[in-house]
């Protein structure tokens, strides 16, 4: 019997059915019934697009109306107070959205992935109550199909693990309540078929769990496998190694155990243990999480390696995790070269390659057409390898020349250059580059880019934007001014469509959080900078005005970790190559006249692994091409650099080792409080702690802003501080932005008088 297992699948739609519905409900443009019915339509199509790839097991209860631990959290009843006067999907919107009177909860990064959860919140009041209502309609949903699913869960450690405990008390002392009620949910489950598999995800356990942590496991899963003989337990873990919780879980009554075996490769340390426990094994050797063609030749020898080990029989081919995390087909794009076209996978085409490589390694009888696809995959990756498309042999050239790792002085020296070539007195002003995209901007760039204007007429709107934006800045007596970041959609997207070695698509959207999705570039080749990608913009705005014009560049590590990069060598060439590109870009700035150059890491934290032990080689690499990409920075050019949270914790010392002689950070939330830790590793280089907040559209006073200021002056002293917002204004209103800039520059002057 073929055996192939797909962990999850997208459930946007390939149109973006889903986004769209539900924006047009959010908008009351529809009403849920019609929700309903997209969402149904889109089941249904996910689940026959499966079946008809041969798939064996394949999900329920992993589509989503807006995110599956929102979904947790209803199915547990773990309702935060606020909320509990609502109902239905009022309820469940608003906890995810808010309203008028209550605050959304709050939503974070799911792993190390683009993809964010609305996160639990607990208090040792939590009660927890059975809701298993979409669970089980979910089920039957597919079986009126004729498709059995296997049912996806959010495991109960991760559940908790994830969750934030809001009055300090331990989100664990949950854990016999909450077995409880999925133990009810498998007692419901266990009626609907004479037998059903349940899938856990338990992401969590590929972490550093602490002891406490792990003594759950054993029983937990002892407790959830003996409710039912008919329901067969799967625990699941994706993007990294789970050794420790292997360990144990083997000795639990599960049915499997599902391992990534793509990005977790370790996991075949496991392999002995797993066959002397006699455990089915599901093996992830297709990646959820990245765009290329899986080699087949290389899939199928990890495969027979498994098999050395554990037993063919108890071996079941899979994806590493949940296909969400890549787009959704590829049959739209019609637009993308052909060749590289011919070297991708996404979540539709990934079915394909896992019928294949499961017939193959279970010896099952090929079609005429199977057989054409495997001399295909195999011609492709051949292809694809000596392609000139990917090889760039001046870059490789220029890598193995490179001599200038970093700036030639030090920032002691440096910012001493600076202070004399800038004149700038404590407490200077500026902000972090994007004013507001206007819809007049965004459909000026549209229509330029499908053709309908000329470059002229193009270029004379961006230039009347640059006008009147450093215009504003000058008036309102702010000290250094941007250009305000109009001819740019996207900070890595702009950046990417100007390098050699990046490919866009038309439709290869991901989910990112609710509705909203991304589209990443992909890098598939070497990386180059052709021509200059920004001095003419910035120093048309320079030539606006007297005062210091800062340029605005995105970071090598940035621009890495929001695409889909290249498998075929090493991320931290990668890196390296685009660290290269954004040097020559910083080099030409300077030679340009632009003295002042901030160099955006928005994502810096993004790329960390989760596994401590990976942490340092990630911020060796890490740092080192940020450190190129600035390198050749002469003393008197001032490097600034930008980052979008506060937490700054753990990684404060790599951040000073960046060795930027500005950052600017997201605080304006918590006060001085996030600032005192660069007070206590005495953190040399300036800082700019974000004094407003602008994801909110309010307008903050002057007073509020003269009592941050002060607040920030009690941590550090005001010559090593900078006063700006806490990120871009992109998304705010030109009316809202020109206010709350007056007040802050404003209170800049009051804070100075008084001192
Ligand atoms: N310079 C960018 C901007 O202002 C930075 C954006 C970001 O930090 N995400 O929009
Ligand atoms: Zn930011």
């Amino acid at each position: 019997m073929q055996k192939n297992y797909v962990i999850g699948f997208p459930r946007m739609g390939e149109k973006r059915e889903l986004k769209k519905v539900l924006e047009s409900y959010w908008a009351k443009q529809c009403d849920f019934h019609e929700v309903k019915f997209i969402a149904h339509q889109l089941k249904k199509r996910h689940w026959t697009y499966q079946k008809e790839a041969n798939i064996d097991f394949i999900a329920s209860n992993d589509f989503s109306y807006y995110d599956n631990m929102l979904d947790t959290t209803i199915l547990l009843g773990a309702i935060p107070k606020r909320f509990q006067h609502l109902k239905d999907e009022e309820l469940y919107f608003t906890m995810a959205r808010g309203n008028e009177t209550c605050v959304a909860m709050e939503m974070t990064k799911w792993f190390n992935t683009n993809y964010h959860y609305i996160v639990p919140e607990i208090s040792k009041d939590t009660q927890f109550a059975l809701n298993s209502k979409k669970v089980i309609e979910e089920y039957k949903e597919a079986q009126a199909l004729n498709i059995t699913t296997k049912i996806n869960l959010i495991g109960p450690i991760t559940y908790l693990g994830l969750s934030r405990s809001v009055d300090n008390s331990d989100v664990f002392m949950h854990i016999n309540d909450i077995v409880d009620v999925y133990k009810q949910l498998l007692k419901e489950i266990s009626q609907l078929n004479n037998e059903v598999i349940v899938q856990f995800d338990e992401p969590l356990f590929v972490k550093d769990l602490e002891p406490k942590v792990l003594s759950l496991l054993k029983p937990v899963y002892d407790a959830l496998s003996n409710v039912a003989s008919n329901v067969k337990i799967v625990v699941t873990t994706y993007f990294e190694h789970s050794n420790e919780a292997t360990k144990i879980l083997v000795n639990t009554p599960i049915w499997a155990l599902g391992l990534d075996f793509v990005h977790g490769n370790k996991n075949l340390e496991s392999l002995e243990i797993i066959k002397n426990s006699n455990k089915v094994l599901i093996a992830g050797v297709i990646d959820g999480r990245n765009v290329w063609k899986s080699n087949l030749k290389d899939k199928l020898a990890l495969l027979e390696h498994i098999s050395s080990v554990i037993l063919k029989s108890n071996i079941i081919v899979g994806t590493s995790c949940s296909l969400l995390h890549v787009p959704f087909t590829l049959s739209y794009e019609m637009t993308l070269d052909t060749e590289i076209k011919s070297w991708l996978s996404f979540a539709s085409e990934k079915l394909k390659e896992l019928n294949l490589i499961s017939k193959e390694f279970f010896d099952l009888e090929l079609t005429l057409e199977e057989r054409a696809d495997i001399k295909k995959n195999s011609e492709n990756n051949q292809q694809r390898k000596v392609s000139s498309k990917i090889h760039n042999k001046d870059v490789q050239e220029e890598i193995t020349h490179l001599r200038l790792f970093e700036r030639a002085d030090k920032f002691e020296d440096r910012i001493k250059a600076q202070r004399e070539f800038f004149n700038y007195d404590a407490l200077t002003t500026t902000t972090i580059g994007s004013f507001p995209q206007t819809p007049k901007l965004r459909e000026t760039r549209k229509n330029y880019k499908a053709n309908l204007i000329s470059q002229e007429v193009y270029e004379t709107e961006i230039k009347n934007y640059i006008d009147e934006c450093v215009a504003f800045q000058d008036e309102i007596g702010l000290d250094v001014l941007v250009h305000g970041e109009p001819e740019r959609n996207d900070m890595v997207e702009y950046f990417g469509e100007l390098m050699d070695g990046f490919a866009f698509t038309a439709n290869a959207w991901v989910q990112s959080y609710g509705s909203r999705c991304v589209k990443p570039p992909l890098i598939y080749g070497d990386v180059s900078r052709p021509n200059p990608m920004t001095v003419k913009w910035i120093s048309y705005a320079q030539s606006k005005t007297k005062k210091v014009m800062k340029g605005m560049l995105t970071g090598p590590v940035t621009i890495l970790n929001w695409s889909f990069v290249r498998d075929d060598m090493p991320k931290n060439e990668v890196a390296k190559q685009i660290a290269l590109a954004i040097n020559k870009e910083v080099n030409d700035l300077q030679k340009a006249g632009i003295n002042m150059i901030q160099v955006d890491e928005a994502a810096f934290k993004e790329g960390y692994p989760l596994r401590k032990k990976n942490i340092k080689a990630y911020e060796d690499w890490a740092v080192e091409s940020f450190k190129l990409s600035i390198s050749c920075a002469k003393a008197t050019t001032q490097i600034h650099t930008h980052m979008c949270y506060s937490e700054f914790n753990d990684i404060i010392k790599t951040i000073e080792a960046m060795d930027a002689d500005v950052i600017s950070i997201e605080t304006a939330r918590s006060g001085n409080t996030l600032l005192k830790i660069f007070q206590k590793v005495a953190y040399k280089q300036e800082i700019g702690p974000g004094i407003y907040d602008i994801h909110s559209p309010r307008v903050p006073s002057v007073q509020e802003m003269v009592e941050q200021i002060n607040a920030l002056i009690e941590v550090l002293p005001k010559e090593q501080l900078w006063i700006n917002p806490d990120c871009g204004l992109k998304t705010r209103k030109w009316d809202e932005v020109k206010q709350s800039l007056k007040n802050m520059v404003e209170a800049v002057k009051i804070v100075k008088k008084e001192k």
